[in-house]
Formats: C-alpha cells, structure tokens, sequence
C-alpha cells in the first residue's frame, strides 16, 4: 500500500514522550505513513523566531498537508506568538473538532452517558486580536463574525454529524445580546439545518446551553459555537468526560488539517515518562479517519478500548479499586500494542467510516447597501461628564441633514434624557443619521462632520459607519434608545 505523508512535531515538555509512544503504536497497527519531522515550538522560540516555527517548517506541512502535533510551550512575555494561533490562522483550519467522551466504568465520570462533539469555529470572533485602547479608560476588541466563516462552520457540523452517525446538532449563541453577530451566526444555522432534514437542530443560549453541557451533558450530541463560547465549552466538557490527558481534537481547513491532543506540554511531569499518551493518541485516531484509513483508525481505537477495560492505567486515571495496574508511558504504549486485532467487551467498540467531509459554500448575499449616518466615538472628560454639555455642543455641529440622534456612554443612552445614576466614563458614542433613516448623499458629508468635531476642539478616537441592507438597518440601537 502506498504510504501517505505526514508531518510530526515532537513539541515540548511531555510533547516528546507522548509522541514517541503514539508513533510506536501507529507503526505497530502497520499504519502506511511516511512521517516527516518539523522542528517547531520552545526551541524555535529561543533561537529568537516570534512564531515559534521556521520557515522551512511551512513547506513540509503544505506539502504534506497533515500535522500531528504534540504540545508546545508558549514562553510567557517577549512578544512570542502563540504557535497554534499562528498555524490555525495561516493554515486556514476553520474548524475545530473536539469528541468529549466518557469510558465508563474504566475512568472515573459523573456524566458516564456524555458522548458529544464541540464543533467550534476557529478563525474569527473575538480572536482576530483587533484590539485597542481608545481613551485612558476604555478599550475595545473587535469581534467579527463573517457570513462564509458561519457558513463554513455550521455546514462542516451538519456534514461531521453525518459522516459520524449522529442525529442532533445544537447551535450555541448569545443573540439576544449581540443581534447581528451572534444574531447572524443563528440565522445561517437556522437556513442551513433546512437542508439537513435527516438531522435534529435546536438552538441554545450560551449560558443556559454551557448549564446544560456541565449538567446534562447525555443531552447533547453535536454542538456548533463561535471561537470563544467553543473555546470555553471544550475545556469544560473534556474535564467533565473524565481526564484531560484523554481528549484529542482536530483543526481542519480546506487544504491542511492539524491533529493534537487537548491538554498541555505539562512541565510538572515533564521527563518523568509517566504522561498518558491517550490524548495524543485520540487525536492520530481522527488523523487517520481524516487521511482515509479508517480501518486502522478502528484497529488503534479498539486496542486502546480494551487497555482502558483491562484496568491498565496511567497515573492521571487510575482509581484504586477501579484500575488494576500503573503504568508509565512507555508501558501503556505496550499494552496498547499487545491489544491490536482486540476489541473492548463492555465499552462500545469504535466504528469509523472515511468519508471525506466537503463544504460547500452558497454565492454571498447580495443586495442593495446604503450608508444612512455615522457613530462617532469621542474621548472627551469635560464639564464633570455632563452629557447634556457635551450633547448641546455636538448637536450644533450636525449639518447638512446629519443630526445628532443620541450620546451613549458604554452602549447606555445617555443623551438626549439619560438617567443622572448612569456611571459614565471619558468615552463617548455621538450617532449622527439622515432624518428618517435615509440614504447620505455621500461619504463627503461624514468628512465634513468630522472636520467641524475636530475644528470644535472634540477629539475623535474612532467612527463606524451606519448602513442599511435593502433598507434593513444594519447597527445595533443603544440601551434605552
Ligand atoms: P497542561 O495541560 O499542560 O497541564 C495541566 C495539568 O494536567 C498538569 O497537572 C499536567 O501534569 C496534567 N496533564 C496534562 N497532560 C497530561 C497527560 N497527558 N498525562 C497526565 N497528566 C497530564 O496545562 P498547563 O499547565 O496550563 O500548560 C502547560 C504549557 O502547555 C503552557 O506552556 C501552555 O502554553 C502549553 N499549552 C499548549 C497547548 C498546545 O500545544 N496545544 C495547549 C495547552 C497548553
């Protein structure tokens, strides 16, 4: 059989240990892989590069288009850039795939139903890191949420719940806070589940949905969910299956995809040689499923099955009484081997099918898009913060059918009619629109505002444009307005 290339980083800490005894189990099961080793993470780091990898490390990867990496170590400060926002970004590996399952009665679990899949988006949200400090008391970051990155995401978490066998998939938002981000992100979820009719979809607030994940998490199968709400839920759920040395998770994009354990590089036990490499190998598990080798995907998840069964455990999972020896690394590593061609007896045995899973896209929406007025964000700390001082001064500066709409301070309207108990700090929202929500005759007039603001002695730290989409006002209205 030809052998298929992958690229391997060994990564720091544990990284080593962990992937030597994950590589010994691939090659037992007669995995067909030609492994080629790239050199990334602490060592990199110290040589000076910011990223963390080098630049001969990218064309191995393009090339192979497949990593399994172990952890890294971020070194803290210096300006070192995380490494696994670095590769998701620029690899554009939009999805990330995390199964949280628990092993019952072999590892310790209060929830011994939980079986599901966060499916988190992984490129966009509040981790673009488009941030800034506009005035001495306030700072902002931008979150974006893109119609193709929702689209992207929310198809991949209908196909996987496909591909996979499993029947409901739960979108988590907080639209009732942020109606056109979050508010977009469950509208697509929404459009695409109607062509997944062979598939259950609801919607959840995150709150109450993140409630559910730690309570009732046999409840769940698939859940889709932005970058930060996902981020958090994953780390929550691993912990709640069991151990975090058990999760592995993949990052796919359209061209490359990256495969690693969830955990850590786990300085404590660093060279100690008794890390669970279980985590690691979950995540070669899906590596294989994902490069066509669902097979022998099978035959390495059976065999792991049936050490977890034999009550042979590493350190970070074995209850006395529950376990029936302890193991290190290496020796897991062996047991795991010894086990190739079993299958468990009591726990479920792993069933995995290679069915390349496609996103296709929908043309963009179109239409028609109208600028109707402009937010101008002011650092002003004048006048005891009086938003009526500052209200009269701006509105006599609105012309040419720009009025002043409303001041607000952090999103509360404060002017015109605020509330005397609304805290206010030096960072004020002026919105200026065309009477009646109509179209500017032109960007000229947003200029002209501003050179007039400027003029007045106001210091503008920031505008955002207001648009209308097929009349469809496309910006939130403030609290209270
Ligand atoms: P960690 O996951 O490394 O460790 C947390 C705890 O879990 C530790 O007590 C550790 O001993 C234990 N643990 C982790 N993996 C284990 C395993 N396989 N077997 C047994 N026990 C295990 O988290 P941390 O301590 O917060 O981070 C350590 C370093 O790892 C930091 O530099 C961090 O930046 C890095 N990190 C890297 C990745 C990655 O490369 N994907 C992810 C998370 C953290």
């Amino acid at each position: 059989m030809e052998k298929i290339r992958i690229s391997v980083t060994y990564g720091d800490g544990i990284g080593p240990e962990i992937m030597r005894a994950v590589l010994r189990i691939l090659a037992a099961a007669e995995a067909p892989l030609e492994i080629q080793v790239v050199e990334m993470g602490e060592a990199v780091y110290r040589k000076g590069v910011l990223s963390g990898i080098p630049p001969e490390a990218w064309e191995v990867i393009r090339a192979s288009r497949v990593l399994l990496k172990a952890p890294i170590t971020t070194p803290q400060g210096g300006g070192y850039k995380s490494l696994n926002v670095t590769l998701r970004k620029s690899l554009g590996l939009f999805a990330n795939v995390r199964p949280c399952k628990a092993y019952p009665p072999f590892v310790a679990t209060a929830h011994p139903l939980m079986d599901l899949v966060i499916i988190r988006e992984n490129e966009e949200d509040l981790y673009g890191g488009i941030e800034h400090r506009q005035t001495r008391e306030v700072t902002q970051v931008l979150k974006l949420i893109s119609y193709p990155g929702t689209e992207s995401i929310v198809r991949y978490a209908f196909e996987y719940a496909r591909a996979y066998g499993r029947r409901k998939v739960t979108c988590m938002t907080k639209d009732n806070i942020m109606k056109i981000t979050d508010g977009l992100f469950h509208r697509v979820f929404e459009d695409v589940a109607r062509e997944y009719t062979d598939i259950q979809a609801e919607h959840q607030i995150i709150d109450i949905g993140a409630a559910r994940v730690a309570a009732l998490p046999e409840t769940l199968d698939v859940i889709v969910t932005p970058n930060l709400y996902g981020d958090i839920l994953s780390d929550v759920a691993a912990q709640l299956a069991g151990s975090v040395g058990l999760a592995g998770s993949s990052n796919i994009g359209r061209e490359a995809a990256m495969f690693e354990a969830i955990h850590g590089s786990a300085p404590d036990i660093a060279g100690k040689g008794i890390a669970n490499p279980s985590g690691l190998l979950q995540a070669a598990v899906q590596m294989l499923v994902h490069i066509g080798l669902a097979e022998t995907a099978e035959r390495v998840n059976n065999a792991w099955l049936c050490t977890l069964e034999s009550g042979i455990h590493t350190g970070d999972i074995y209850r006395e009484g529950l376990s029936r020896k302890l193991v290190g690394t290496e020796a897991f590593a062996d047991a795991v081997i010894e086990r190739l061609g079993c299958g468990p007896e009591r726990l479920q045995p792993a069933r995995f099918r290679s069915t390349g899973i496609e996103v296709r896209l929908q043309p963009p929406p179109a239409g028609r898009k109208d600028l109707v007025g402009v937010d101008v964000f002011i650092d002003w700390d004048g006048a005891g913060r009086d938003p009526d001082v500052l209200g009269r001064r701006v509105e006599a500066l609105g012309a040419d059918g720009l009025r002043l709409k409303m001041i607000t301070n952090r999103g509360v309207k404060v002017y015109p009619g605020g509330l005397p108990e609304t805290f206010r700090t030096d960072h004020w929202r002026c919105r200026f629109q065309a009477a009646e929500g109509a179209p500017l005759g032109g960007y000229g007039q947003v200029l002209d505002l501003l050179r007039r603001l400027h003029e007045a002695g106001l210091e503008v730290v920031k505008t955002e444009n207001l648009y209308a989409f097929d009349g469809q006002a496309g910006f939130s209205l403030g609290a209270g307005e």
